[in-house]
């Protein structure tokens, strides 16, 4: 039990200038945190009892799913980010250290980086301890501060430069070993969600950067979030944006039957899609192709997209390329022919068809069977191009961006699209990271093998956030039972009346040994400033004590969710709070 007037709840009636979201606001004035500087912030009590609730809970959770609990440093020595995979792209993203001897001139010295995630510690500690097949599956985890210097910090916890995350790592003998760990820890994600009472969906996502083969991201839905997710509640279906396709293109779709020979016709300053669209011409922009040019590992390749379409550039990270960027117009004119405005792909047009790292196509062009494209020549189109016939592809694939209302691949309902907050994210990994360290096992017949990776997190600390984003009203915050800071709150009209605090302390007993943690409002306040708080700091359960009702025989029972007071005698408050309690659990 702790007493508000010793305790540290430093509630405010202002919202802070930077905070344009409601649980950025309402952590603030409930007085969970305090911001040092951008992405930077102190856990005041209530929110650290809340964090800890949370980081119990999935402790508990991903033990169950087989996780083996470890600490890890957080400054790690840049070597061995060095010798990992994502070096390049990582360190745009990671604090340096910088120390006494550091660019000093002792070369000696080494140079350290504060951890955003840890793969690139625990891989080579499980190159070194563990090599036999008897001792896999392994899968350790840490609920640890991960340090990254994001651009853009904002929204309080949900952007940080410095959060809180469970951060775990699987190594299997086999691809199915690495499957079912991969399932046990999305059975752990489910059942942690599920405890601290948010809803979050389970939706497809990209690979990205880190490679892997699947993975999925743990979305909160809600209007403010950073990622959309495309969706049909009926059929089950979610994917983030990066990830999604539809069923737009029909399944054994045959090839159109080429319309006519392939005609040059002039067009003079047309360089949009739009133009084209417009008189003279008129060709509609699902009758066109739309050609982009990328550069990938040096070397140029081709995108062709419908006219209508947009590229999902994501989705050409399933090309295998390192890094990618768009062509410039001056990387593009020696190898098409002409500058952007009339690039096409037809077979015979493209001036150095030798430079490309390949065309790639997206499956929905075959829906245009015969349409319109530049023809690598300043002011001039080709019509009847035929997808089979004309086009130089090198590879199908999917790399248009899904609209709402194109048809779900799993049951061709429509499809739906909703903004959401990534609080986890799951990867299967495969085997990036255990070959760059060599990280391998011997099998039963003394043979050696790669050991096959997952990667997992939860960000607990834009959890914390996300749960407060969900779940408040006008008045404040509406802590789900799991985690709010404490459960009850007794609230004392009078507290300068012995037998009101008299009556606290054996109610806040009560409530305790029933297994609610109880904090009891003692300040010497109006009840009209109390019952404020109460609303703001949101906890669940709400027991009010004042000297005109002791003299009725009565107190007063509030459930945060509901508008309706009880009254309850003071002879039986002691039962009804217990049972209040453990209804509750
Ligand atoms: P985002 O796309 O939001 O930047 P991410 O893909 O970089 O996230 P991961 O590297 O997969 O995230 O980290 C795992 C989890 O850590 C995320 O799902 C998210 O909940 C949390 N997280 C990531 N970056 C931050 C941050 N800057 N502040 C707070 N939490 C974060
Ligand atoms: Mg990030």
């Amino acid at each position: 039990m702790k007493l508000w007037s010793q305790y540290f709840v430093p509630t405010l009636k202002e919202s802070p200038a930077d905070a344009e979201i409601a649980s950025h606001k309402l952590l603030v004035r409930a007085g969970l945190v305090r911001k040092l500087g951008g992405g930077l912030y102190t856990y005041l009590p209530l929110g650290l009892r809340v964090m800890q609730k949370l980081t119990q809970i999935c402790r508990e959770e991903i033990e169950r799913g087989g996780g083996i609990e470890v600490w890890m440093p957080h400054v790690h020595p840049a070597e061995v980010w060095e010798a990992g995979p994502r070096w390049a792209a990582a360190r745009e993203i990671m604090f340096r250290v910088d120390h006494a001897g550091a660019g000093k001139g002792r070369s000696k010295e080494p140079e350290y980086v504060l951890g955003p995630t840890h793969e690139e510690v625990i891989t080579p500690l499980v190159k070194t301890e563990i090599t036999s097949y008897r001792d896999l599956p392994k899968n350790f985890f840490q609920i640890a501060t991960k340090f990254r210097n994001e651009i853009r910090p904002r929204f309080g916890l949900m952007r940080a430069r410095e959060f809180v995350m469970m951060d775990a790592y699987s190594f299997d003998a086999s691809d199915e070993g690495a499957i079912k760990s991969y399932h046990a820890m999305k059975a752990a994600y489910e059942a942690f969600f599920r405890r601290i009472g948010v809803t979050a969906i389970a939706v497809e996502a990209d690979t990205g950067v880190m490679g892997g083969s699947f993975s999925h991201e743990f979305m909160v839905p809600a209007e403010i979030g950073d990622d959309d997710v495309i969706y049909n509640e009926e059929s089950g279906y979610a994917a983030n944006r990066e990830k999604a396709t539809s069923g737009l293109v029909p399944a054994g779709l045959a090839d159109a039957a080429p319309a006519g020979a392939t005609e040059e016709f002039a067009t003079p300053g047309v360089v949009t899609i739009a133009a084209l669209e417009a008189a003279p011409y008129a060709v509609p922009a699902d009758r066109q192709f739309k050609t982009l040019v990328y550069v990938g590992d040096g070397k140029p390749f081709v995108v062709i997209l419908r006219g209508c379409d947009e590229l999902e550039e994501a989705k050409l990270g399933a090309l295998g390329f390192t890094l990618f960027r768009p062509a410039t117009a001056e990387e593009i004119e020696p190898v098409l022919g002409t500058k952007p405005g009339s690039l096409g792909a037809v077979k015979g047009t493209i001036r150095n068809p030798s430079a490309l790292a390949g065309v790639f196509a997206d499956h929905a062009i075959r829906l245009i069977g015969n349409g319109t494209t530049g023809a690598n020549k300043d002011g001039f189109h080709l019509r009847n191009v035929n997808v089979a016939r004309d086009l130089a592809v090198t590879k199908f694939g999917d790399f248009r961006r899904v609209r709402p209302g194109e048809p779900d691949p799993k049951s061709g309902q429509p499809l739906k699209v909703r903004r959401g907050i990534e609080v986890g994210h799951i990867f299967k990994l495969g085997t990036k990271y255990s070959e760059k360290y060599g990280a391998a096992y011997t099998d039963d017949q003394k043979q050696s093998h790669l050991m096959v990776m997952g990667c997992y997190g939860i960000g607990i600390s834009r959890t914390l956030q996300a749960v407060i984003e969900q779940s408040h009203d006008a008045d404040g915050i509406v802590w789900p039972w799991a985690v709010a800071p404490f459960q009850v709150l007794v609230c004392v009209l009078d507290p300068q009346l012995p037998e009101a605090m008299d009556l606290a302390r054996k109610l806040a007993a009560t409530a305790e040994a029933a297994g609610a943690d109880v904090l009891v409002d003692d300040r010497a306040e109006r009840p009209g400033v109390k019952f404020k708080d109460a609303d703001l700091i949101g906890i669940p359960l709400r027991l009010t004590i004042g000297g005109k009702g002791l003299k009725e025989g009565i107190v007063e029972l509030k459930w945060r969710t509901k508008k309706d007071v009880e009254k309850v005698p003071v002879a039986e408050a002691a039962a009804r709070l217990g049972a209040a309690v453990s209804a509750a659990k």
